[in-house]
């Protein structure tokens, strides 16, 4: 039987990116059940780097995360910014945001001239203000997914695709999976079917709920697009939009609460995304010509889930990353990979690590049952 210090379930960005890191000290697999790397979240994400995205954990994993991307900036991210628009209604809005955040991120508030004269594409029936998150960035998903990728494997790290798990059992200090693979650490690195694997190896779900999101492409017949606008945000997250090989790819920012599964996009959300996109922009065209959804797996206080459940060393979280899986990966990685080899996290604030600690879950559900 094939041993293993540790054995990572899932190989999206944040199996991938946990097993880069850890595999130069620990001899690791990555189990996957599909035949291809990246089919679930990781390869259906909008992609972007937004520094003023999420709550407060949020805010500062992708501060750590920021300081590795912009190491090799030009290999994994791409400037251009992010407009945050309001209405008539959500002039205040757009304000308070401003305010919120202009001490800690570079922003700037336009007017509504202003405003056009950086997108022409919006209404100026439709548009108040807006603010500029300058620094936000498109990440190349793949660029940083091989980077991962080809250090697992640098580190001699495995990994086994089409891999189900139909048994597994701990016996003298060991998990043994399929009775054909062991290790002494599982990482859980499922993200949507967090649970689901949690159950496998007899383990207390922590209740993620993977909420859907839609995206659909279309090209415009009446605006040349020139990958010259920022991406363009809603204020309240009910649509955005970015313009990418001339096309313009936009979402409606569906959650629906979900269950995991391949999901794939429902008309009605993409006829909301497009009723959405009409009435605040000038874009007019005739067709779709691409559409996707995805799962951002969350828990109830949108914080991730990370440590060894019960302070015991076999069996690990690392998932509920949301809609920030992307740009957190490098942060949680590190984290978890500390935490796994015992290390300390000096970089992160107390407070943060309580909040995404899975003791706050336990304590939380001991609470309330
Ligand atoms: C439409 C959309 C837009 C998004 N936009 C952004 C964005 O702009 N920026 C950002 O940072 N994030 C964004 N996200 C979120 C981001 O994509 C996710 O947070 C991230 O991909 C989660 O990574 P993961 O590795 O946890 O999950 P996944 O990529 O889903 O990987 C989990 C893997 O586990 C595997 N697995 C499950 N069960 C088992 C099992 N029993 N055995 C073996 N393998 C198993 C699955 O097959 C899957 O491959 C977006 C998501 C969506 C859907």
């Amino acid at each position: 039987m094939k041993h293993f210090d540790i054995i990572i379930i899932g190989s999206g960005i944040a199996g991938m990116s946990l097993g880069s890191i850890i595999s130069k000290a620990r001899n690791v697999a990555i189990i996957e059940k599909e035949k291809e790397l990246c089919y679930h979240s990781t390869g259906r994400s909008f992609a972007f780097f937004i520094e003023s995205y999420g709550n407060k954990a949020i805010i500062e994993l992708t501060n750590i995360a920021k300081k590795f991307f912009y190491k090799n900036f030009d290999l994994f991210l791409k400037k251009k910014g992010v407009l945050f628009i309001g209405n008539n209604n959500q002039k205040k809005l757009v304000e308070d945001f401003y305010n919120e955040h202009k001490n800690k991120i570079k922003l700037e508030i336009f007017n509504k001239k202003e405003t056009l004269k950086l997108a022409n594409c919006i209404d100026e029936k439709y548009i108040n203000n807006s603010v500029l998150d300058v620094n936000a960035c498109e990440i190349d998903v793949n660029n940083l997914y091989e980077h991962y990728r080809k250090n697992l494997k640098h580190n001699d790290g495995s990994i086994f695709t089409d891999c189900r798990i139909n048994s597994t059992k701990y016996t003298n200090n060991r998990w043994i999976i399929n009775n054909e693979i062991s290790c002494n650490t599982i990482v859980n690195a499922s993200g949507a079917w967090a649970d689901e694997v949690a159950k496998i190896f007899n383990i207390k779900p922590v209740n993620v709920i993977p909420k859907k999101r839609t995206v659909f492409v279309f090209k415009p017949i009446n605006l040349n697009v020139e990958n010259k606008w920022p991406l363009v945000a809603d204020i309240e997250e009910k649509f955005y939009f970015k313009d990418q090989n001339e096309q313009i790819y936009a979402s409606p920012a569906d959650e629906t609460p979900s269950y995991p599964h391949d999901c794939f996009p429902d008309d009605l959300d993409v006829a909301v995304g497009i009723d959405r996109i009409q009435k605040s922009t000038v874009f007019e065209f005739n067709n779709i010509q691409h559409k996707w959804s995805g799962l951002r797996t969350f828990v109830n206080d949108k914080s991730p889930v990370i440590g060894f459940e019960n302070n015991k060393k076999n069996f690990f979280w690392l998932v509920g990353q949301g809609g920030y899986g992307i740009q957190t990966a490098p942060a949680l990685a590190e984290i978890s990979a500390n935490l796994i080899l015992g290390k300390k996290n000096k970089f992160l604030s107390k407070s943060t690590m309580t909040n995404i600690s899975i003791e706050r879950i336990r304590k939380k559900i001991l609470w309330w049952s």
